[in-house]
């Protein structure tokens, strides 16, 4: 019978630096939604409400960016449970270490990114 062998995680480096950006985001979320909480006071005429909830708006989300960022930081996760990471999930494609180590929650090759920056990928 074959020994099951739990194999070290070859992305242990991508993993932390995930877990590192994804606390990151997650703080700066924290710390306005406690902003957002605090200037929540009384009375209002329209104007003010308005502002206030534009404002509230803003400190309750985060940026299209940060919240791209936190996404793709998930599907990460899940493709290293997955034993999926590390491959483009265009074209299958093993990605590079140096650009897993600059970009570690990409889920393309560069030259995938590239297609899709252009907006030439499905
Ligand atoms: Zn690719």
């Amino acid at each position: 019978m074959a020994k099951a062998k739990v194999k070290a995680n070859p992305y242990q480096a991508q993993e932390d630096a995930l877990r590192t950006k994804q606390r990151e985001l997650l703080a700066s979320f924290e710390r306005d939604k406690a902003a957002g909480v605090q200037n929540d006071d009384g009375i209002q005429d329209l104007a003010d409400k308005a502002a206030s909830a534009y404002s509230k708006e803003l400190n309750f989300s985060l940026s299209d960016t940060e919240r791209n960022l936190l996404m793709a930081i998930e599907e990460a996760f899940n493709r290293m449970k997955d034993g999926t990471y590390g491959v483009c999930t265009n074209c299958g494609t093993v990605i590079g270490e140096k650009r897993l180590h600059a970009v570690p929650w990409t889920s393309y090759c560069i030259d995938c990114q590239e297609l899709q920056e252009k907006g030439m990928l499905q």
